[in-house]
C-alpha cells in the first residue's frame, strides 16, 4: 500500500512537470505577466517603405462606420503586402467580419492583461496566425487582399486596446513608425485632423514636424 502511494506521487509529479514545461497557451497567458505596460510599445507592423497611404486616423470625424469619430489608423499598400506582429503576445481572435465592400479578417493579439492590438484587414489574402498561438515581434500575421470595389482602397485598420477600450495608439507608437505614418498621411494637402490624431495632449509629438 505504502509503496504504491509513492509511485502514485512520482507519477503525479512526472505529470505535473510535464505540463508546467510545455509552451502551452495557458502557460504564455500565465507568462504574459512578465510582460509590463511601462515596455509597452508598437513596434512597426509592416516594411515602414511599404506604406502607400494613411486613410482614416485616430478620431478622424465619421470614419467609424457608426458615424462616430474613426478608432484606429488605416495603413494601405499593395495587395500581398505582409504586416507583422508588432508586439510580443498572444492571438486572442481570428475572425471574419464584413463591411460594405468586402469580407475582412480582424485578428487580436494581446500583449499583457491591460494593451491588446487589433488588426483588421481590409481584406487579408491571408492570415497566418490561429487562435491562442503566441507571437514573437516580427512574426507574420497575414497579407492584404486586394479590394476591386469602391473608392476605398485595401488597407489594415490598426487599432489599440487599453482595458477593453480602444485609445489612441499615437504615444505608444516607435518613433520611426509614428513619424513615417505621420509623413505619409500629411502627404495628402487638406487633411483634418492635421496630425494622425487629434488629441490635444498629444500635439507635442508632431511640434518639430
Ligand atoms: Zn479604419
Ligand atoms: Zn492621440
Amino acid at each position: 500500500m505504502k509503496r504504491n502511494a509513492i509511485i502514485f506521487a512520482f507519477v503525479t509529479c512526472l505529470g505535473v512537470c510535464f505540463f508546467s514545461c510545455e509552451r502551452s497557451p495557458l502557460f504564455n497567458i500565465i507568462g504574459e505577466e512578465a510582460r509590463s505596460s511601462q515596455d509597452f510599445v508598437i513596434n512597426p507592423p509592416l516594411n515602414l517603405d511599404a506604406i502607400k497611404r494613411v486613410g482614416s486616423v485616430y478620431g478622424t470625424p465619421g470614419g467609424s462606420a457608426d458615424g462616430t469619430p474613426h478608432k484606429g489608423i488605416d495603413i494601405g499598400g499593395d495587395e500581398l503586402l505582409q504586416f507583422m506582429s508588432s508586439t510580443d503576445g498572444i492571438v486572442m481572435m481570428v475572425q471574419e467580419t464584413r463591411d460594405n465592400y468586402t469580407v475582412n479578417t480582424d485578428v487580436i493579439i494581446r500583449y499583457n492583461s491591460e494593451f491588446s492590438v487589433l488588426y483588421t484587414f481590409e481584406p487579408a489574402s491571408r492570415v497566418d496566425v490561429r487562435y491562442l498561438q503566441p507571437v514573437k515581434t516580427g512574426e507574420p500575421v497575414g497579407c492584404l487582399g486586394v479590394r476591386e470595389t469602391g473608392y476605398i482602397d485595401q488597407c489594415v485598420h490598426f487599432g489599440l486596446y487599453k482595458n477593453g477600450e480602444f485609445v489612441c495608439p499615437v504615444p505608444y507608437l516607435r518613433e520611426d513608425l509614428r513619424q513615417k505614418l505621420n509623413e505619409v498621411y500629411k502627404s495628402v494637402e487638406g487633411r483634418y485632423p492635421e496630425n494622425i490624431c487629434n488629441c490635444p495632449e498629444h500635439q507635442h509629438y508632431f511640434e518639430q514636424e
